[in-house]
C-alpha cells in the first residue's frame, strides 16, 4: 500500500497524473472453525473464495476428511495448509488432508518446526503410538512406505501468507519455548483475527506435559502478558488451538490456568490430589482424562526432581 502511494506520489511529481488511484480492493477473507471430535484441537478454514488457507491439521485423519469438506464448500482455488506448531494433535491429519485435497501445498514459518514434526512423529513411532495412523508413521529405509514429512513440507521463505484475492496473513514464529518449542501465530487485519494456536486454550485444559518445563510455562505467562499489551488496542478476536473463539480475555485466563497448574503439581501429594484440586478450580474445562493427566503428571515429577 505505501508502496503504491508513494509511486504514484512520484508519478504525480513527475507530472504524470494528479489523481490518486485507489489501490486495488482486497477480496475480505472469511473464516470457518472445524472443532475436531479428537483433542478438542482446531482447525481453521480462511479463504477469499479464490483460494484458502487450513491452519493446522488436526490429530485424525476422519476430523482431517471434514476439515477438507469445509474447505471445498469455499471454492476450489488453490489451498495451503500451515502447520503452527510439532505437536500431533496439529499435524497428523496432514496426510489425509494431502490426499483428500489435490495439490495441497502444507507450509511451516520456520525450518525449526518441520524439525520438531519430524522428531514427534519419529519419536511417536518408536513408541508404538501411530498404531491408529499407520499411514503417517514417517518413511525410513525400514518403512520406504511411510509418509515423507521433509519432502512434503515446505519452510516458508518469508512471515506471510498472501490470498489470491490479496489478503494478508502475517506469521510470527518467533517464540521462546513455551508450549511448544516453537510457536507460530497468524493475524489477519481483514478477519480481525488473532490464531494463537496453542499459546491460548479456552475452556480446555492446557497441555504442561512432557517437554514443557517450569521455564518454558513461565515464558508462556510472560508471553501471554506481552500478547495482552500488544493487542488491547486492536482487539482482534482470538482464534485459540483448543476452543471455541473468543475474546482477549482468553489471554488472561490461559495465564492464570498455567500458574495454578504449577502450584498444585508442587503443593499436592499425590496426581489424584492434584487432578481432583484442578477440577474444583476449572469444573468446566474439557480433556481431564489426556491434557489434564499428562500435565500433572510432568509438572509433578518436574517438582520432585527439582526438590532432590
Ligand atoms: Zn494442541
Amino acid at each position: 500500500m505505501h508502496r503504491f502511494l508513494s509511486l504514484t506520489l512520484v508519478a504525480a511529481a513527475c507530472g504524470g497524473p494528479a489523481a490518486v488511484t485507489a489501490p486495488p480492493a482486497v477480496v475480505r477473507p472469511t473464516v470457518d472453525v472445524h472443532a475436531a471430535a479428537e483433542s478438542d484441537v482446531n482447525a481453521y478454514v480462511v479463504s477469499d473464495g479464490r483460494g484458502t488457507v487450513i491452519i493446522d491439521a488436526t490429530r485424525s485423519s476422519s476430523d482431517a476428511r471434514a476439515v477438507a469438506a469445509l474447505a471445498r464448500t469455499r471454492g476450489d482455488g488453490p489451498v495451503t495448509l500451515l502447520i503452527t506448531h510439532g505437536h500431533p494433535d496439529h499435524f497428523l491429519g496432514i496426510g489425509a488432508l494431502a490426499a483428500e485435497l489435490p495439490g495441497l501445498r502444507v507450509v511451516v514459518a520456520r525450518q525449526e518446526i518441520e524439525d520438531d514434526i519430524v522428531g514427534m512423529a519419529s519419536w511417536m513411532a518408536g513408541e508404538g503410538w501411530l498404531e491408529h495412523e499407520p499411514a503417517m508413521k514417517p518413511r525410513t529405509e525400514a518403512n520406504p512406505d511411510g509418509f515423507d514429512y521433509a519432502g512434503t513440507i515446505e519452510v516458508l521463505p518469508e512471515p506471510r501468507l498472501v490470498l489470491p484475492g490479496g489478503a494478508v496473513l502475517e506469521l510470527t514464529a518467533d517464540y521462546a519455548p513455551t508450549e511448544a518449542a516453537h510457536m507460530t501465530t497468524i493475524y489477519s487485519r481483514d478477519l480481525g483475527a488473532l490464531f494463537t494456536s496453542d499459546l491460548a486454550y479456552h475452556d480446555v485444559h492446557a497441555w504442561l506435559g512432557v517437554g514443557v518445563t517450569v521455564e518454558a510455562a513461565t515464558t508462556w505467562q510472560r508471553t501471554l502478558t506481552r500478547l495482552e499489551a500488544d493487542w488491547r488496542s486492536a482487539r482482534p478476536t482470538i482464534y485459540p488451538g483448543h476452543g471455541a473463539p473468543t475474546d482477549l480475555a482468553v489471554l488472561a485466563a490461559t495465564r492464570r490456568y498455567i500458574g495454578d497448574l504449577l502450584e498444585v503439581a508442587r503443593a499436592s501429594a499425590t496426581d489424584e490430589a492434584a487432578r481432583d484440586a484442578m477440577i474444583a478450580r476449572y469444573p468446566d474445562h474439557a480433556n481431564r482424562d489426556f491434557l489434564l493427566a499428562m500435565s500433572i503428571a510432568n509438572q509433578r515429577a518436574l517438582a520432585a526432581a527439582s526438590a532432590e
